[in-house]
């Protein structure tokens, strides 16, 4: 079947609108003889009037016609070969040989033998191995048209997100594309199509077979794109998280009678960071970890009832320290920020009690993590609707949180001449 082809005064992607670099790149595969097209989310993006993150390009040639082309290039991939093309300011620009199958995908011959993913293929194919229909567009740089093997300008018109080929079937090839369609459904703010979301709540445990690095990527991706409240909330509705996440259960599932009471705060802890987010503040990976983990920890580590005050906070360390293991498991954190998680969650109590006593000791004052800490703690005491008190506020810089009122700069009084020459005299 042809595709669509979409000729340029019927579409509104003008080269104005693409990387001078990645312009560069395609004219240069193009004058070679290759063909050479603008592929994925830049596409995308043009098409809904947004700025592209990245600019990524498909191609016939192979990957050492790519680099043959290109000296300031660099063979990336084990498995499939990619070229990043270096450009000043440490941009760069990936070029891939057009291929049959995802990178993700393994399938089985006949004889149960693992098929690799590493075979090139046509356009054609390299539009079906692609995730949703909006994401398969291609833009031709030969004559500027747009091509539509997928159905994605439709539906980019009717604001639909959908798989390309069988919803069901692409979820088993790799399940990490039903985070994807969530992502890209609360980011656009489209609706996802029956089917889609039929299979997601069908094929949501085998979300579980992902690779935890890859899991944790996407699922940051989400938390830091300035829609990680919606996210989340799918995420939770379509009960994938519970799939991902199996310890999560005893909070937010059906045996915890303050479920809904946990996930409204959850997300709305998770809509501060979007807030975030939305004024360029980065957050950082484990003040989202931590974050993630707050409803947990307050149901799974209660205080023992025996225990007084001091073996109370080592008790609940200890505690502590287990349940965050347990949950961030199925990701692969690394440990540093594994490390720094735990110690902002577990400096939160001692906030506290700085706050009650009026005080807070140089020892945690001087800690490399007590911003971060104190920002955790600003965060959830902003989901609560309440005040940070000054004492904490002024530990900090001032503008550590966008919500607290700025603190007057302190005027110093210059002394007069006059006051100065009365002084001496
Ligand atoms: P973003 O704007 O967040 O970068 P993106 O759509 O460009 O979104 P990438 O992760 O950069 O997402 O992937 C680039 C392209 O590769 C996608 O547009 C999609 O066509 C394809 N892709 C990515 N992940 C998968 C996957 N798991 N299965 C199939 N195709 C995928
Ligand atoms: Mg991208």
């Amino acid at each position: 079947m042809n595709p669509l082809v979409i000729p340029r005064p019927e579409h509104p992607i003008s080269r104005s609108m693409i990387d001078e670099e990645a312009l560069k790149v395609l004219y240069r595969l193009h004058r070679h003889g290759f063909t050479s097209y603008l592929v994925g989310g830049s596409v995308r993006d043009l098409l809904l009037g947004k700025v592209p993150k990245d600019f990524d390009i498909a191609t016939n040639a192979h990957p050492h016609e790519i680099s043959a082309l290109f000296k300031n290039s660099r063979a990336i991939g084990r498995r499939f070969r990619l070229i990043h093309i270096f450009f000043k300011d440490r941009k760069i620009i990936e070029v891939s040989t057009f291929r049959s199958r995802s990178e993700f995908e393994e399938t089985q011959n006949e004889e149960g033998e693992t098929i690799r993913a590493d075979s090139f293929g046509t356009p054609r194919e390299d539009a079906f191995r692609r995730d949703i229909t909006i994401n398969g567009l291609f833009y031709n740089i030969a004559d500027f048209s747009i091509i539509d093997y997928v159905g994605g300008m439709a539906d980019l018109q009717r604001k639909i997100i959908r798989t390309i080929g069988d919803p069901d079937e692409r979820f088993q090839q790799d399940p990490v594309r039903m985070i994807r369609v969530i992502r890209h459904a609360t980011r656009t703010g489209f609706s996802i199509d029956d089917r889609t979301y039929q299979a997601i709540l069908w094929r949501r445990e085998e979300i579980k077979k992902c690779s935890p690095s890859r899991l944790r990527d996407e699922f940051l991706r989400d938390l830091k794109d300035g829609a990680a409240k919606p996210s989340l909330s799918l995420i939770l509705r379509t009960d994938l998280l519970l799939s991902l996440f199996p310890g999560l259960d005893r909070v937010f599932g059906d045996r915890n009678p303050y479920k809904d009471r946990d996930r409204e705060v959850f997300l709305t802890l998770f809509g501060l960071v979007d807030e975030l987010v939305k004024i360029g503040r980065p957050v950082l990976d484990y003040i989202l970890f931590a974050l993630f983990l707050t409803p947990a920890l307050k149901v799974l580590t209660p205080e023992h009832p025996f225990l007084g005050e001091k073996e109370q906070h080592f008790y609940r360390a200890q505690t502590m320290r287990l349940v965050i293991r347990d949950i961030l498991t199925p990701f692969s954190v690394p440990k540093g920020t594994k490390e720094m998680t735990s110690l902002i969650l577990l400096a939160q109590p001692y906030l506290k009690k700085a706050i009650d006593r009026g005080i807070i000791p140089r020892r945690m004052r001087t800690k490399k993590y007590f911003e971060e800490a104190v920002l955790l703690f600003g965060l959830k005491a902003r989901a609560k609707g309440e005040e940070v008190p000054r004492l904490l506020r002024n530990a900090v810089p001032s503008d550590l949180l966008p919500w607290w009122p700025q603190r007057p700069k302190k005027r110093r009084r210059r002394s007069s001449w006059r006051s100065v020459l009365l002084r001496r005299t």
